[in-house]
C-alpha cells in the first residue's frame, strides 16, 4: 500500500490481502455508520459500595449494523483509532454522553456522573480540552458530572502533553480516572504527577479475588495505594456477590460489573435510576 495523503491509500491489486480487504471494508462501513446513526451509547452503572446506590455510569459505544448485527467496540475501536475515525466518533461520544447526563439531571434524578472512554489519539493528537469544553457548554452539563477514563499506558505515552491536557481538564472541573489500572506501568512517582481523581482496578485482578490469594493481595494493595494518594478506587468486572463483598470489606469505594448491571440502553438505564439498591 502506498500512502497518498491523510485519508487516501492506494492498494495495488497484488497486495490486497484478505485481511486488508476486510479492514478496508470495515472502515468504509464505519464511515457510513457515523452518518447513518448506527452508533449508540449503552450505559453501565457504577455502584457506591457504602450506600449500594448508583453513583455514576460508564458510556460504552455500540455499533448496530443493519446486516451484521451488533459489532463489539473491541472489533472497531482499534481500527477507528488507527485510521483517525476515532476523532469524529470520540467527539460524538463525548457530546452524546454529556447530553444524556444532562437529561437525567433535568428529569430530577440524583446527579449521575457520566464516564466516557478516551482513546490514545484523542488524548495525544486532538484538542481534547476544547472538545470537552464545547460539549459541556452546548449541553449545559456541570463539568463535575463528566468523567474521563484514560488508561495508564496512555498517560505514560507523551507524558508532557498528557499531563498538560489533564491539567487543563482538571482546571475545568472534569473528573479523571485511570482505566485498567495495574495493567500498565505507571510507577508511584508518576502517578503523583497526574491530576487524577480515581483508580479503576482492571477486571483481570478482580476475576479471581475470592479464590486467588495473590489477586486478593494485589487488589487490597491498590485500594490502599489509592487511598494513601487520596484517590477514589473502583473495581470493574464484578460478577458475583463474593467479589462485591470482598471489595466492600476491603473499603473499595465503588464497583462495576455484571453483578450490579450490564451495559444497557439509555431508556433501560433511566428505569434503573428508579430501582432500589442491590447491596
Ligand atoms: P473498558 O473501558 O475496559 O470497558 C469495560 C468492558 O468490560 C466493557 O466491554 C464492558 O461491557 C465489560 N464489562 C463490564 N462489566 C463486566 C463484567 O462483569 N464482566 C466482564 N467479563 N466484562 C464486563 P465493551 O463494552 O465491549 O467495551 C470494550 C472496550 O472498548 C472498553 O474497555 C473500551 O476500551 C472500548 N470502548 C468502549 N466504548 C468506547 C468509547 O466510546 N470510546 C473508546 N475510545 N473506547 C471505547
Ligand atoms: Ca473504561
Ligand atoms: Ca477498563
Ligand atoms: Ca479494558
Amino acid at each position: 500500500a502506498k500512502e497518498l495523503g491523510r485519508d487516501n491509500y492506494q492498494y495495488y491489486a497484488g497486495v490486497l490481502t484478505p485481511a486488508v480487504a476486510d479492514r478496508l471494508d470495515l472502515m468504509n462501513k464505519l464511515r457510513i455508520a457515523i452518518e447513518a446513526r448506527q452508533l449508540a451509547l449503552h450505559y453501565q452503572p457504577k455502584i457506591d459500595l457504602l450506600s449500594g446506590r448508583i453513583h455514576s455510569a460508564e458510556a460504552l459505544i455500540r455499533w448496530q449494523h443493519p446486516a451484521q448485527g451488533m459489532i463489539s467496540p473491541a472489533d472497531f475501536i482499534p481500527l477507528a483509532e488507527e485510521t483517525g475515525l476515532i476523532m469524529p466518533i470520540g467527539e460524538w461520544v463525548i457530546h452524546t454522553a454529556c447530553a444524556q447526563a444532562m437529561q437525567w439531571l433535568m428529569l430530577g434524578h440524583q446527579p449521575i456522573r457520566i464516564a466516557v472512554n478516551i482513546s490514545p489519539r484523542q488524548l495525544h493528537h486532538g484538542d481534547l480540552a476544547q472538545i470537552v469544553k464545547t460539549a459541556l457548554d452546548e449541553t449545559g452539563l456541570p463539568p463535575s458530572l463528566l468523567e474521563l477514563e484514560i488508561t495508564e499506558s496512555m498517560m505514560m505515552h507523551n507524558m508532557e502533553t498528557s499531563i498538560a491536557t489533564l491539567h487543563q481538564l482538571k482546571a475545568m472541573g472534569v473528573y479523571l480516572s485511570v482505566d485498567d489500572f495495574g495493567t500498565g506501568y505507571a510507577s508511584l512517582s508518576y502517578l503523583k504527577k497526574f491530576p487524577v481523581d480515581c483508580l479503576k482496578i482492571d477486571q483481570s485482578f478482580v476475576r479471581d479475588i475470592a479464590i486467588d490469594r495473590d489477586d486478593a493481595a494485589i487488589v487490597k494493595a491498590i485500594i490502599s495505594l489509592g487511598h494513601i494518594l487520596n484517590l477514589s478506587v473502583i473495581a470493574e468486572g464484578v460478577e458475583s456477590l463474593e467479589q462485591a463483598s470482598f471489595l466492600q470489606q476491603n473499603a473499595c469505594d465503588c464497583a462495576q460489573g455484571y453483578y450490579f448491571g450490564r451495559p444497557v440502553s439509555n431508556e433501560a438505564f433511566t428505569l434503573l435510576l428508579d430501582t432500589p439498591a442491590k447491596l
